[in-house]
């Protein structure tokens, strides 16, 4: 069986996690790997169903979706995870409780400006922030710790959404997860 990793998407809102996340899974379905994507919103209307987005909500959510990320890979999937996780000490025990059974892990920065975000405002959120409707907004009134040393770090302003994809799945070649 082939090993499975867990490939942990962080950035701002509207950075392109999700639109990256997806063409990848595209890509490495293809090659006949077995991959799920971990949906942010998806993990929100269910499995945290009831969670808000204060520090400690944010990073109840976080490890959750890590632990059944760490579940699905020890059993040889490939967990890509477009989820936001604006805390350098949430991500961080994430990766350290897949080290400890030996599951891959690896973190990429979305690494998209906010004024690009906020142009591209995908789910309207940066506008509901400016017009006072909501506060809270990671990146804009809210804290984004950027990763220090993550695994890649990538910018998608300028580039398409398939070469960003293509360098994730560089990185996934390189570390023999995926041919
Ligand atoms: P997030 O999941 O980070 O909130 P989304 O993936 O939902 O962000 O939205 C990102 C938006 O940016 C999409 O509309 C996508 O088409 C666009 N976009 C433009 N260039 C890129 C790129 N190189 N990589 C990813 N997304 C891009």
């Amino acid at each position: 069986m082939s090993s499975g990793a867990t490939v942990w998407l962080t950035g701002l809102p509207s950075a392109g996690k999700t639109t990256i996340a997806y063409a990848l899974a595209d890509r490495l379905r293809g090659g006949g790997r077995r991959v799920e994507v971990l949906d942010g919103d998806e993990i929100r209307a269910f499995l945290s169903a009831g969670l808000g987005f204060d520090r400690e909500d944010r990073h109840t959510n976080v490890q959750r979706i890590g632990f059944v990320a760490e579940l699905l890979a020890s059993h040889g999937v490939l967990v890509l995870v477009p989820v936001i996780a604006p805390y350098a000490d949430s991500r961080e025990a994430v990766r350290k409780r897949h080290q400890a059974r030996g599951t891959g892990y690896l973190e990429i920065h979305v690494a998209t400006p906010v004024d690009v975000c906020s142009a591209r405002d995908v789910k309207g959120l940066y506008a509901k922030q400016a017009a006072g409707e909501l506060t809270g907004l990671t990146g804009v009134d809210d804290p984004y710790e950027v990763p220090e040393q993550p695994d890649l770090r990538i910018e998608t302003q300028g580039r398409t959404v398939e070469e960003s994809a293509a360098a994730v799945h560089g990185l996934l070649v390189e570390k023999g997860l995926t041919v």
